[in-house]
């Protein structure tokens, strides 16, 4: 299956997720990751999937559950790392508007760039501009450069069309006020229409904590000098669009599942959590009990 959802955002309201990339190929391993720590570590583009399969899977959907604000690549992964990607954006701009959430450090690639060029919006990842830090948080593929990086976003932005919004995580073992000001400065430079700044809010892959409130309200206060800043600090409420067994599943293999909210899906579909043992796996974050997708 890659269709799940569509799952409530802030940042992009009524969003049905498509899932182009085989669990954990991404070329990052982000110490945050809510899928767990990175297997597939790779750079490499290829094929994985039929994108007229992905097509008509997103067709089907969107046919059964309406008109969605976007059909969003939030993938197992890092979306970039499909060579389809170009094909699978123009196929699926016919049904609907399509956003791509991009760790960002393929986008020096001029191939990554003109599939990139396509969709209506992108998010790209910000969570450090320096050397030091990146390696620390976002844990990069060896061949990855950090500079080259920081300038193919930048010439993706001068192109740009869309709607680009950033993603900036900040980890409280990581994250100085002088980083933040630096991140801020980048951003004021790549004039995003919005810069999203999160803490964790699901279970991540390492024992690491977001910044207290104090901090990334400060934080808030730097961004705003130099571009519109939002916070996403809370856990995306609302309705997912859970009708079946395999809905839960295939929400839970992107998005762990808080356990009161697992347990009101399955109550209406008058499962138990241990009718699930087989396929989900229990993860505590703080004092709140999760389930994911075993995989
Ligand atoms: S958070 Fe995104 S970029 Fe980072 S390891 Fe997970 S999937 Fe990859």
């Amino acid at each position: 299956m890659h269709v799940f959802g569509p799952v409530p955002s802030r940042r992009l309201r009524r969003s049905l997720g498509v899932n182009n990339i085989p669990f954990k190929y991404c070329s990052y391993s982000c110490v945050y990751c809510q899928l767990g720590r990175t297997d597939k570590l790779t750079v490499e583009r290829r094929e994985f999937f039929d994108p007229q399969l992905i097509f008509k899977e997103v067709r089907r959907r969107v046919g059964e559950v309406g008109e969605v604000d976007y059909i969003s690549f939030v993938p197992d992964g890092e979306p970039t790392l499909d060579a389809n990607l170009g094909v699978e954006i123009e196929l699926l701009k016919e049904l609907g508007r399509v956003a791509v959430i991009t760790n960002s450090s393929l986008l020096f690639r001029e191939d990554v760039k003109a599939d990139l060029l396509e969709a209506d919006l992108v998010s790209l990842k910000v969570d450090a501009v320096e050397e030091k830090a990146w390696r620390k948080i976002n844990r990069p593929h060896r061949s990855l450069n950090l500079e080259k990086i920081l300038d193919g976003m930048l010439r993706f932005a001068e192109e740009y069309t869309g709607i680009l919004i950033t993603e900036t995580m900040l980890i409280d073992s990581c994250a100085t006020l002088e980083s933040v000001e630096k991140i801020a400065e980048f951003l004021g430079m790549l004039k995003p229409h919005t810069a999203y700044l999160a803490i964790p809010t699901r279970p991540p892959a390492e024992k690491v904590r977001g910044v207290s409130m104090d901090f990334i309200l400060e934080a808030k206060r730097i961004f705003g000098k130099y571009v519109n800043t939002e916070l996403l600090i809370e856990a995306e409420s609302g309705e997912f669009a859970i009708k079946s067994r395999e809905d839960v599943l295939s929400i839970a293999s992107v998005h762990p599942l808080r356990e009161d909210v697992l347990a009101g899906y399955l109550k209406k579909l008058n499962l138990r959590i241990e009718d699930l043992a087989d396929e989900l796996e229990k993860v505590e974050f703080g004092s709140v009990k999760y389930y994911r997708r075993k995989i």
